[in-house]
Formats: C-alpha cells, sequence, structure tokens
C-alpha cells in the first residue's frame, strides 16, 4: 500500500470581478485572497475560518501544517481528496488586528455566492470560529456539536475541530478522524 501524501490541493480562481475585493478592508494586511481549492464539483464543502498561505516566503507553493493535518485524517476516514471542496469563512488571511464580527459578516456574502453556486450535499465546518459564523451563533461550539447532523442555512451540516487544534492536541486527532469518517459515511451513502 503506498503512503498518502498531502498535496498543494488546484486552487480555485477567484471570479474576475472580486479579484480586488476590499469589502471589508482585509486587502489592506496584503495577504492574498484564496476563494477555495480541491475539486469544485465536489459535493463535500469543508469551510475554514481563513486560508493559511499557500506559498512561503520565496513563492514556493507549499503544504502547510493545517492542510497537511486535514488531509492526512480525511484520507484516514475514507475520503478522497476529489471529494471536497474547501473554502473558508474569510478570504483573506489577517495578519493583525481587526474587527472580527463586522469582517466576517461582510465575507460571508462571498460564502453565501458560493453555496448558491455549488449546492453541496454535506458542509462540515472546521474550528469554532467557521462553526459560529456559518450557525450564526456566538456561543456554538465544536465541543458540544460535533458528532449529529445540523441543519444550517439548508444544508446538513457536521462540525470538527480545527486542524490546528489537532495539532497542538494530538490526543484529539482520533475524536477528529471520528468526526470526517463520520462525514464519509453519509457521503457514501449518498454517492455508493
Ligand atoms: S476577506 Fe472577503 S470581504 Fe474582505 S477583502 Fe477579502 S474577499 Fe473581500
Amino acid at each position: 500500500m503506498t503512503e498518502f501524501c498531502p498535496i498543494a490541493l488546484p486552487e480555485e480562481p477567484t471570479p474576475e470581478q472580486l479579484k480586488n475585493c476590499e469589502d471589508c478592508g482585509l486587502y489592506q494586511h496584503g495577504t492574498r485572497m484564496v476563494w477555495g481549492e480541491g475539486n469544485p464539483e465536489a459535493r463535500v464543502l469543508v469551510l475554514l475560518d481563513n486560508p493559511g498561505a499557500r506559498e512561503d516566503l520565496e513563492g514556493n507553493p507549499f503544504v502547510c501544517g493545517t492542510r497537511q493535518t486535514f488531509q492526512q485524517a480525511a484520507n484516514n476516514a475514507g475520503l478522497q481528496m476529489d471529494d471536497l471542496y474547501i473554502t473558508f469563512i474569510l478570504k483573506r488571511k489577517p495578519v493583525r488586528g481587526y474587527d472580527k464580527v463586522q469582517t466576517r459578516q461582510i465575507c460571508m456574502q462571498h460564502l453565501e455566492q458560493q453555496l448558491q453556486e455549488k449546492k453541496p450535499s454535506l458542509i462540515l465546518c472546521l474550528g469554532n470560529v467557521a462553526v459560529q459564523s456559518f450557525f450564526q451563533d456566538p456561543e456554538a461550539e465544536v465541543k458540544s456539536l460535533r458528532g449529529s447532523w445540523h441543519d444550517v442555512q439548508g444544508y446538513p451540516t457536521a462540525v470538527a475541530y480545527h486542524p490546528l487544534a489537532i495539532r497542538r492536541r494530538p490526543n484529539l486527532r482520533s475524536l477528529f478522524v471520528q468526526d470526517l469518517a463520520f462525514v464519509a459515511e453519509r457521503y457514501h451513502r449518498l454517492n455508493p
């Protein structure tokens, strides 16, 4: 059996008319916009808080820790990279303080547009920030919501910890794989 190796998933280009979006002010942080990555036609949409860098300081593509941990666990749970499309609450990575509530609200309009276009069968939200934003509930927490399906904005939605939390606390890894397997089970039932 060949060992799974995380890769830089293909990036979905930002729509032409949004390439220079300045709606929330995060463009001033100097990070570039990442609209989404993976298979744009995938039926499972994975939602993270914001993109990590896809290139190092010299501009060479690399697979950051978040992506490594996520891809490894998804593979262990029986999901192929082609089954997944990954996108973000904020399409740019903030690098200093900003108005979190307002910025998320503004950028979520782009997520709503993506959802209307892609109409995913299942959504997986990773980490409390993505969960609180998407569930529109500042009290929502992965800890109490994981392991069940929730109807959020009309989409069957599951939640799991953020891959960075798994890197910081490796004892959570088995729960993370369990949560991804929970999604894989429904996905494979819908797509036998
Ligand atoms: S984070 Fe979202 S709203 Fe803000 S500038 Fe980027 S695309 Fe526009």
